[in-house]
């Protein structure tokens, strides 16, 4: 028989799945799912298992399918569904004709309840959740059996059809499978497999009152799906055993193999659906898709990329112990993107008016600017030169320190794309002292950016044409939390960072930004990476969020240029 060729055991997952094939276990098969509970938006967390998932099934020719773990009704919304597969399709992962539900298996998820009752090994249970909690004993005492334990089949399985039938109310009796009350597992003690929820589902809508519990419907959904291997996160080892007890205890179609890996914790972040959502309720963050959210979406909006997340994926791989990644590899991964991708464009945040004195009023002069230093491909666009332009705030000092290699009374400057202008006066406002404009004088020799004379200068700062700028709104973004692990902390909402947002107002950007589309990404020179916010974009209004800063801000542009 021909060798397979099988992919780089680059973690301990693939190298299950390797020695798996190599013992021929499913034929050789492998089938693996994302199965997203719909009671949220999608994290950088969820990414991680995403490009695992997705990624396995891609490099042993297997298939990934797209489940919705649809199993409680009280927190799930069809909105949720719809967003996840936008966020799934957006990372860059197809799962074809393989959309599933959960809630498409109620009928023979019921059916193998039933099994499990004319087996002896399931019960209903009548008494209430709060008395099945205090039996169920601690980690070095046993448990109580139920006083309802020992019913008859043909009781149970009487009780679980009136069950069903929505006979009972909520809490007023459950189905347990029947273990072991003195199971060294907690979850081993008669877990509680179906409870009623007289609550319409966003699918099945009232034909059923009562739910699968997670443990119950998981691995039969998987079974049912021919899954091979059940990969999820570490908190769910202690459920292994019970996973592995259903699937021995009923038909079966086949028995998935589950394996726990290390979810993944980021600095500064929560990624907990419920945190997220306390976020998003208390109206700290204006959305799910807040560009300050970790969410797929928040991340989207904010500028991120794909190929950066599934970069950043790839580069924190997958292990079995819990670690805390580090934030700024994230940021690193984007920066790396989008220093490829972004076009080179110029923005003043905070504008002062440079008037070029020896510059005649009406003359416009159409300098040229590459999109891409290193990528000819991307173009060029012409940048109006006037008498009138304007230069950051911060990049005029009237009594520079050393080392400050920006314009200052008598220095000279280059101007990026353009000539070298000299500063030869100040205008304040005479009653507060603020300075409102700078008079400066520019060298027509100049116009390749060096002088002929071989004089040098020492810094080059960006500009944009007073007459011809846009104005803009600039969204400064950074980490939401001033804490490392604010998941640590017992109120997390109280280490939310008060400058996780500053908002630019009256920012003016280059001209060439007038034809840029919601969504397109920017680097503006020497400030940091920026995309046109794609909601705003929408409705025609230009509002820029920062992306990333760059790490190293004018000085790499400087060394660049000279
Ligand atoms: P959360 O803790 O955010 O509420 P969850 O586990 O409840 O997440 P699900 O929708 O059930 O959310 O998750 C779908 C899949 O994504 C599961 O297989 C889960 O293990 C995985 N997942 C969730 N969070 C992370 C994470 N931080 N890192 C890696 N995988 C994750
Ligand atoms: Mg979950």
């Amino acid at each position: 028989m021909e060798e397979r060729r099988l992919p780089e055991p680059k973690d301990f997952i693939r190298e299950i799945i390797i020695e798996d094939i190599r013992q021929g276990k499913n034929q050789g098969r492998v089938a693996t799912r994302f199965p997203p509970e719909p009671n949220g938006y999608l994290h950088i967390g969820h990414a991680k298992s995403i490009c695992l998932n997705f990624g396995i099934a891609q490099e042993f020719g297997g298939t990934c399918n797209l489940r919705f773990d649809d199993t409680n009704p009280t927190k799930e919304e069809a909105r949720y569904v719809e967003a996840i597969m936008e966020d799934v399709r957006w990372l860059g992962f197809d799962w074809g004709d393989r959309l599933y539900f959960a809630s498409d298996y109620f009928d023979k998820l019921y059916e193998y309840a039933v099994e499990l009752i004319k087996a002896g090994k399931a019960y209903v249970d009548s008494q209430s959740q709060e008395e099945i909690r205090l039996t169920r004993g601690t980690p070095t005492e046993p448990g109580v059996e139920s006083p309802y334990r020992n019913r008859s089949v043909e009781e149970n399985l009487e009780l679980f059809e009136k069950m069903r039938k929505g006979e009972f109310d909520d809490g007023q009796c459950v189905l347990r499978a029947k273990i072991d009350m003195a199971s060294p597992n907690l979850l081993m003690r008669d877990p509680v497999l179906y409870r009623i929820r007289k609550v319409p589902h966003h699918r099945t809508g009232t034909k059923w009152c009562i739910y699968p519990m997670y443990d119950f419907a998981h691995c039969l959904s998987d079974a049912i799906e021919g899954i091979t291997h059940s990969i999820c996160t570490l908190e769910f080892e202690v459920n292994r055993a019970l996973y592995d007890w259903v699937l021995d205890n009923v038909s079966a179609p086949c028995h998935p193999r589950q394996i726990e890996f290390a979810r993944l914790n980021l600095s500064y972040t929560v990624l907990s659906k419920r945190k997220l959502a306390q976020l998003v309720e208390s109206g700290i963050v204006e959305g799910w898709d807040d560009p300050r959210m970790p969410t797929l979406a928040g991340l989207r909006r904010r500028g991120y990329t794909p190929e950066s997340i599934r970069e950043f994926c790839e580069r924190i791989g997958v292990a079995r112990r819990d670690s805390l990644v580090d934030l700024s590899l994230l940021e690193h991964c984007v920066r790396e993107d989008l220093n490829r991708k972004a076009k080179r464009v110029m923005a003043v945040l905070r504008p002062l008016r440079v008037v070029v004195e020896n510059f005649p009023p009406d003359r416009v002069e159409e300098l040229l600017g590459p999109y891409h230093p290193d990528d000819p491909a991307m173009g060029t666009r012409p940048i109006p030169f006037c008498r009138e332009i304007l230069i950051e705030r911060d990049d005029f000092l009237e009594d520079p320190p050393k080392g400050y290699h920006r314009l200052a009374p008598g220095r000279e400057v280059r101007l990026r794309y353009g000539y070298f202008i000299k500063c030869v006066g100040v205008i304040k406002d005479p009653a507060t002292g603020e300075i409102v404009e700078l008079r400066c004088t520019y060298d027509p020799q100049t116009r390749s950016g060096f002088a002929p004379d071989g004089r040098k200068v020492k810094g080059t700062i960006h500009w944009v044409p007073e007459r011809y700028s846009l104005e803009a709104e600039v969204r400064l973004y950074d980490r939401l939390f001033t804490v490392e692990d604010p998941s640590q902390e017992e109120d997390f909402l109280a280490f939310v960072n008060p400058d996780s947002l500053v908002v630019v107002k009256g920012a003016r950007v280059e001209p060439s930004l007038s034809s840029a589309s919601p969504g397109d990404h920017f680097q503006f020179e020497r400030v940091g990476y920026f995309n046109l916010d794609p909601v705003e974009g929408k409705r025609g209004n230009l509002v820029f969020n920062r992306t990333v800063p760059l790490r190293d801000t004018w000085a790499k542009v400087a060394s660049k240029v000279t």
